[in-house]
């Protein structure tokens, strides 16, 4: 490993951990005003973000990298900033009877150095929504993007370089070789947004030094529709949520499931709605590309390893992008056994399988990893609520797709490989805090009653 870069890293930490010792507990106004700089470093600097996201997909929608990656972080911020004072608040903690009149209260401390790993499908929103909670809950904050997005990873260092001093915030690029040393730092806190094999390595190097992590991984997030769903609405939202930032969310929709009569109508529906949002693919604005020609290639070779399978290969388009633009694909009739079944799409692609009891569909939910997402569509609030309880997911979205990662007021996170621990608005500043309980124990409490010697004092509890 290299030794100048273990040497500079630790550095960082060091210096971020000694200005966390000369202010274990931030105030309000400090919080606020580190917040406030993140709130405005975002909005004045959107369109270079946005242009360095464009640079770094070879072309990325304005409009995503507007909603998904600045509007998120700019609305996580001030959502913290409404609700700062009422978070830090130590609470009060009820005091069982026979503990009176003592009493119990629960405070929220900062950890101290945290550490945020990034992917690149969302490079400024995933490095920044937990740099938010951190900031919150008054910790120091080292962030590593990711090696894929160049651009946007350097403008986010001069950036954060310009507003924030080193000790408090700091993002220091580099590739898998850095976030290995990085990992392997010992932080208070390490909280990896990624794939879920790497986020097996990560957790081994945090263990090393009992980091207490978070993991936001990935996975294979199913749609499930119902014969009560409204399939024109069905179409539209989920077309919508496959081929935003074109597939390349950890929250898409990755296969559908289908009642067997409902497959053919709900594909040609599908087509139609992807040929309604995108008139072409070929040099349309609104369409992202795959971020590089490696994970281009890893797409097509889903396509290629499923038609030689057997599956069916429907285009929505017939245009043949000269850039890194996917056009959308849905896969039918693809056998189990064919990878795009087995392994996360991140991309454009859309099998639809078909089901005949409902039990068969929950139970190829079931065989597989817990998915990070889960999006059932359908009017039925029996047949609704059999699915909430028969599956496991990170978050669900009903009737839709995405939304559910919006929710500021509800924890964001997987459950088994799609990850572990959680954040967004409270859930976040919990997760970046020590919720240290404190028991005040009263002058008159009669404690007397259980010190030595003993006699026959524990005889009568
Ligand atoms: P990735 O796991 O390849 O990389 C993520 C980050 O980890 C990058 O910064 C990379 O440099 C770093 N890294 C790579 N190897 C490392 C190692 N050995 N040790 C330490 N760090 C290492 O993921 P990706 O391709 O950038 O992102 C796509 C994946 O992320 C998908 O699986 C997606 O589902 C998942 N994801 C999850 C969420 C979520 O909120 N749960 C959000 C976005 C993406």
């Amino acid at each position: 490993m290299d030794i100048a870069l273990q040497e500079r890293l630790h550095l960082a930490l060091t210096a971020q951990r000694r200005a966390f010792d000369a202010e274990r507990m931030p105030s309000e106004a400090v919080r606020r005003d580190r917040l406030q700089r993140l709130l405005g470093m975002t909005r004045q600097h959107s369109e270079a973000l946005a242009a360095a996201m464009a640079q770094d997909f070879g072309h990325r929608a304005r409009q995503e990298s507007l909603l998904a990656d600045l509007f998120t972080v700019e609305s996580a911020a001030r959502h913290a900033l409404k609700r700062l004072r009422r978070w830090m608040k130590p609470r009060r903690v009820e005091t069982p009877l026979h503990f009176l009149p003592g009493r119990n209260v629960l405070m929220r401390q900062p950890l101290g150095v945290v550490g945020i790993v990034a992917p690149w499908n969302y490079p400024y929103y995933l490095a920044m929504a937990p740099a938010v909670a951190a900031l919150a809950a008054g910790n120091r904050v080292l962030i590593k993007p990711s090696e894929l997005t160049p651009a946007t990873s350097a403008l986010m260092a001069r950036l954060v370089g310009e507003c924030f001093a080193p000790e408090e915030m700091q993002v220091i690029t580099g590739d898998a070789e850095v976030g290995k040393a990085f990992t392997q730092l010992p932080f208070d806190h390490l909280f990896f947004t990624g794939s879920t094999p790497v986020g097996r390595i990560v957790a081994q190097a945090a263990a090393k030094n009992l980091v207490p992590v978070t993991l936001e991984l990935g996975g294979k997030s199913p749609a499930i529709v119902d014969r009560s769903a409204d399939l024109a609405l069905t179409a539209s939202r989920l077309a919508f949520g496959k081929l935003f930032n074109a597939g390349q969310t950890c929250v898409a929709p990755d296969y559908l499931l289908v009642p067997r009569e409902l497959a053919e109508p709900l594909t040609e529906r599908l087509l139609a709605e992807m040929r309604r949002m995108y008139p072409r693919i070929a040099g349309n604005p609104d369409y992202t590309a795959i971020i590089s020609p490696r994970h281009h290639a890893r797409l097509q070779g889903l396509v290629d390893d499923a038609a030689q399978r057997g599956a069916r290969v429907l285009k929505s388009h017939v245009d043949h992008p000269d850039d890194r633009r996917m056009v959308p694909t849905l896969l039918l009739d693809v056998p189990a056994d064919a990878i795009v079944m087995q392994e996360e799409i991140f991309g454009p692609l859309l099998p639809v399988v078909p089901y005949d009891q409902l039990d068969d569909a929950l139970a190829q939910v079931n065989r597989g990893d817990r998915p990070l997402a889960l999006y059932w569509f359908g009017q039925d609030g029996a047949m609704r609520d059999r699915v909430m309880r028969e599956t496991h997911a990170g978050g669900v979205t009903v009737n839709d797709c995405l939304w559910h990662l919006g929710q500021e007021e509800q924890p964001f996170g997987g459950v088994g490989a799609s990850g572990m621990g959680a954040y967004h608005g409270e859930w976040g500043f919990r997760t970046f805090s020590k919720e240290k309980p404190l028991f005040i124990q009263s002058r008159f409490a009669g404690t007397r009653l259980f010190q030595p010697p003993y006699g026959a004092t524990f005889e009568k509890l």
